[in-house]
């Protein structure tokens, strides 16, 4: 009887010991930490602790091309057909972090690309809606976040430029295609206090990352804030 309980005793000592240890990082959680790393360096400002938190858990490399994943977390734009790319992550954590993400947010994002930008900000906020122009991304992006299991991400496509008034208005909105200037319809679609980041400019130069802040009043205050090379959002024939 005795020796059962030391036996006991020893098992649970194993077990706490193994459980103080703590969870191992994989290989993949490693590079995950280090790109994390490399955004925090690479800021002027501390980035919000929640956005680097969700970027070291969110799986870049479901969101690349298989032949690019090897690259998944380097700090850097990745193809992933059609001419477009998955944004620089430091990009994505900037642009997150701008939009000052609240738990209850109904976030836009227009320009769903690889679904790696609206797969951030689902784990920041209530609910995003994301819409892209070419089916085909759309679909490939729609298929990537249901297989990993966000519940919490609408996808639509279309032009984004006329927004997507049934699944708002909204408390932030995150445009990832270049625009010659603010879209009035998304500026119609935010809610006073609501928050947008959009890259301003021409096509293939380099643009502005613009924050634009509806106040109570109605009243759109923009300013720039980083310059940007982003691809064009483009508009329907
Ligand atoms: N947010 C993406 C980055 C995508 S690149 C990511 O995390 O991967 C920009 C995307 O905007 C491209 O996929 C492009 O097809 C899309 N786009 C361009 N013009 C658009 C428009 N008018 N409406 C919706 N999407 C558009």
């Amino acid at each position: 009887m005795l020796r059962a309980i030391v036996s006991l005793l020893c098992c649970l000592v194993v077990i706490s010991a193994a459980s103080a240890l703590g969870h191992r990082p994989s290989p993949i959680e490693e590079q995950r930490q280090r790109m994390v790393r490399v955004i925090e360096r690479h800021a002027d400002e501390p980035l919000d602790a929640r956005v680097l938190k969700v970027m070291a858990e969110v799986p870049r490399h479901e969101f690349v091309p298989p032949a690019r994943r090897g690259a998944a977390y380097e700090d850097t734009p990745l193809p992933i057909g059609f001419g477009q790319t998955i944004s620089q992550p430091f990009i994505v954590g900037f642009m997150t972090d701008l939009i000052d993400p609240e738990p209850t947010d109904v976030v836009l994002e227009v320009g769903t690309g690889s679904g790696y930008q609206a797969a951030v900000l689902a784990q920041l906020v209530d609910r995003v809606c994301t819409i892209e122009i070419i089916p085909e991304l759309a679909r490939r992006a729609a298929t990537a976040l249901d297989e990993i299991g966000y519940d919490n991400i609408t996808t639509r496509i279309g032009d984004g430029y006329f927004g997507w008034p049934d699944c708002g208005p909204y408390d932030a909105i995150v445009v990832t295609a270049a625009a010659a200037s603010i879209p009035p319809p998304l500026l119609e679609q935010l809610k006073p206090t609501g928050r947008m980041v959009i890259p301003v400019g021409g096509p293939f130069l380099t643009q502005q990352l613009v924050v634009a802040v509806k106040e109570e009043d109605g009243t759109i205050r923009t300013r720039q804030v980083l310059p940007v090379r982003f691809v064009p959002l483009r508009r329907e024939p």
